[in-house]
């Protein structure tokens, strides 16, 4: 072997391995940096890939080794340690490396664009916009709002920021701007924070004390659960630390659930950290992704506030990572690259040497466990900050009580006392459309989907039947499509039902409807949150995008419809999700001065979970749970992976999970890693496709993993992975 050199380039294909090249002709070498892009030949055409390594290694002969083109960067685009994440991950979850890195660069970038060098565009206040706000007219508040924001930032801020700030607002930035009041700029990422802006409160000695211990581990790694009660004050620890950290140079990364969802929290950094916090979000359209992203690369942007994806923007300066939250689903990416990036911010903050904090009310089992195995610092906030007390929870008993739209006569009676009180109330039902199926009264016919073990969904409004599994539609047929009859009688209850039924019920208390069918136009959410927080509606009936985050004060009532689904469900995680939707829809009820109440209805008062959960509470709800969980030697007592495989012929599925299965036993040393299944997946059919799958199980990680590398990699080659879809998920959370 020569010693000339070898590229080895992580491209974007289904395969395991990175690919090896020659240097381009004429390129000085000192440009190939691992980081780079490359544009490399790959199959019949060129691809985008990234170097990772350059030696003199390489296991190809000589005649097939193509040759790479020039670097496409003149610096590396992510850093050793930004690709040490993206490495850790691919192998972890075991997922293509060159997708795990293609995917975590914003979409042109990874097309082999160039980046973009233009700054976000935005708007500052000019002194006559100064003098408006100061002025105060109090017949154009959404155009106060604008000048508000932007008052306390000279450099001025980026359109999104605004939009963050007061919700979508071009036309209002259009007339804005041609009074004279605001001006276009180039917003620098990196202005100062503002300091008149929002006065933080003075922490109470809990909170304080959570600070310290975090920014006493130094810059050093340290994992810490901050487990705090809805309304204990998380957010402000989150916003003081963020704080400490710019003051020592340092930037910040902030994971949230869905950003839409928790446009508040997103209002409060803005606030109070200025025009040094980027937004990274779905919410977000390319140009605005790619950005955003650069910014943080170019360390201008100090405080990067994303969800899920947002865990590999590249930060040089990475000194915190704080994860909201942390118990939501949402952190795990549930197709292609199935990842969770909560898991993934705790293993960056250990390759970054750095703290994380991971806070929630309601903290899941995994995190709870990692508290008792002494792997991450406990810190708690036991109590409301200021004046709020905890919630009241109480059961309603369903069983023959006259239901009126679904609600009990208990339940009735306390929404009207708290109508009475001017006080709002908040009804929770976690499903959406009208019903949740369509039967014909003469025959029998129900609604099913033909491409799912499913129900087809009644919305009621567009006239549809809706597949919310695989999103199949037909029209709402006129008669029973089985005997002609008329008489199809929707079944059950959803939120655009009960939204009718509640205007029957109280006529004079406005309704405002949140559910994915409301708020699907852009902007939509904002202005329901808004009349809800200015008391334009009375009543608030949604599904759980109710129970992230919200802070509304005047809410002193919570009603949950139904909590059953949830007690019986074949899943082994149902119990815990249930827990953690009822303290923190609770968690929403009687924030501000005024003491909340919160009734759940169920058929089943008796239960043990809701007995534990009323009485004492979500952690001692956890504790039993993690009792059995042990006992079962179920996670977090054990770990697992779960193959799925899917196909148009339900044999060919099976097949393929026998085939796994029988490749997997050799390489099992000694029954460290148990082998289940094959067995047909929760849902045996969707979308036109028969699902199976087998799940692997182990005390030990390591076992687990050691099994994993070896097995994927030879999965592919199976005859019978040719006409199945398959797919590996490590650390499932959920069996569909
Ligand atoms: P969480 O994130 O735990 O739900 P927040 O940080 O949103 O809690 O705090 C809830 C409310 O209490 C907010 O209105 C916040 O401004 C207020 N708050 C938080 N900490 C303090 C404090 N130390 N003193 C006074 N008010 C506080
Ligand atoms: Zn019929
Ligand atoms: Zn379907």
């Amino acid at each position: 072997m020569s010693d000339r050199l070898i590229l080895h380039v992580a491209v974007p294909a289904p395969l395991f391995g990175t690919f090896d090249y020659l240097p381009p002709r004429e390129v000085d070498p000192a440009l190939l940096q691992p980081g780079v892009r490359l544009l490399v030949p790959f199959g019949r055409g060129k691809r985008c890939g990234v170097l990772l390594q350059a030696d003199t290694r390489t296991e190809l002969a000589d005649a097939r080794l193509k040759r790479a083109g020039p670097p496409l960067d003149d610096a590396p685009l992510l850093q050793t340690g930004d690709l040490e994440l993206l490495r850790w991950a691919a192998r972890y979850y075991q997922h293509p490396l060159g997708e795990v890195i293609a995917g975590a660069l914003p979409v042109r970038l990874r097309k082999g664009k160039p980046p973009v060098h233009d700054r976000p565009e935005g708007y500052r206040l000019t002194e006559e916009g100064r003098n408006a706000l100061a002025a105060a007219n109090p017949r154009a508040p959404r155009q106060q709002a604008v000048l508000q924001a932007l008052a306390p930032c000279p450099d001025g801020l980026g359109r999104t920021q605004i939009y963050a700030a007061v919700g979508e607002c071009a036309a209002i930035l259009r007339t804005l701007a041609g009074k004279g009041w605001i001006v276009p700029c180039h917003p620098s990422p990196a202005a100062p924070a503002d300091p008149g802006g929002d006065a933080p409160p003075p922490l109470y000695p809990e909170q304080q004390a959570a600070v310290d211990r975090v920014l006493a581990v130094g810059p050093a790694y340290g994992a810490f659960l901050l487990d705090g009660v809805t309304g204990s004050g998380k957010t402000e620890v989150y916003l003081t630390l963020a704080r400490r950290m710019l003051e020592q140079g340092r930037q910040v990364l902030v994971l949230v659930p869905e950003i839409g969802l928790t446009p508040q929290l997103m209002r409060r950094f803005l606030r109070r950290l200025g025009g040094q916090v980027a937004l990274l979000h779905s919410g977000l359209n390319e140009g605005q992704r790619e950005r955003a992203w650069m910014a943080a690369r170019n360390g201008e942007a100090r405080v990067v506030l994303g969800t899920r994806s947002a865990v590999f923007t590249p930060l040089p300066e990475l000194g915190l990572i704080i994860v909201d939250e942390e118990h939501d689903l949402s952190f795990k990416q549930q197709e292609g690259f199935r990842y969770s990036a909560r898991d993934l911010a705790v293993m960056r903050a250990r390759l970054s040497e750095c703290p994380v904090l991971l806070g929630s009310a309601t903290p899941s089992l995994e995190s709870l466990h990692n508290v008792d195995a002494g792997r991450y610092h406990r810190l708690h906030l036991a109590r409301r900050a200021g004046a709020a007390g905890m919630p009241r929870l109480q059961l309603v008993d369903l069983r023959a009580a006259p239901l009126r739209g679904g609600l009990a006569p208990p339940l009735i009676r306390k929404v009207e006392e708290t109508l009475e009180a001017g006080e709002q109330v908040m009804l929770f039902l976690n499903r959406r459309g009208y019903a949740p199926v369509v039967i014909c009264h003469a025959c029998g016919w129900t609604s099913r989907c033909p491409r799912c073990d499913a129900n087809m969904t009644l919305h009621l409004g567009s006239q549809l039947l809706w597949c919310h599994h695989c999103g199949h539609q037909r029209r709402l047929p006129p008669a029973c499509p089985e005997c002609g009859g008329a008489d199809l009688r929707p079944l059950g209850q959803g939120t655009e039902r009960l939204e009718g039924l509640l205007g029957d019920l109280f006529p004079r208390a406005p309704i405002a409807r949140i559910d994915r069918d409301t708020t699907r136009r852009k902007g939509a959410l904002g202005q329901l949150l808004d009349g809800v927080r200015n008391q334009r509606y009375r009543l608030l009936l949604g599904t759980q995008m109710l129970a992230k985050g919200h802070h509304f004060p005047n809410v002193t009532l919570v009603g949950i419809l139904d909590v059953d689904q949830g007690l019986f469900s074949a899943d082994y995680r149902a119990a815990e999700r249930m827990a953690q939707l009822i303290t923190q829809v609770a968690g929403r009820a009687g924030r501000a001065q005024k003491a909340g109440q919160v009734l759940i209805q169920t058929h089943h008062p008796e239960h043990p979970l809701l007995q534990t959960l009323i009485h004492e509470g979500y952690h001692a709800f956890a504790e039993q749970a993690l009792g059995e969980r042990r006992e079962t030697r179920l996670p977090p007592y054990s770990h697992q992976a779960l193959l799925r495989a899917e196909a148009v012929q339900p044999e060919l599925a099976e097949r393929f999970l026998e085939a796994a299965s029988a490749a997997a036993r050799p390489l099992v040393p000694a029954q460290t890693v148990e082998i289940l299944g094959p067995v047909p997946a929760p849902m045996a059919r969707r979308a036109g496709h028969h699902r199976a799958h087998l799940l692997l199980q182990a005390t030990e990680r390591a076992s687990l993993h050691a099994l994993l590398t070896p097995w994927i990699q030879c999965l592919a080659g199976l005859d019978a992975a040719r006409r199945v879809r398959w797919s590996i998920d490590v650390d499932p959370q959920e069996m569909y």
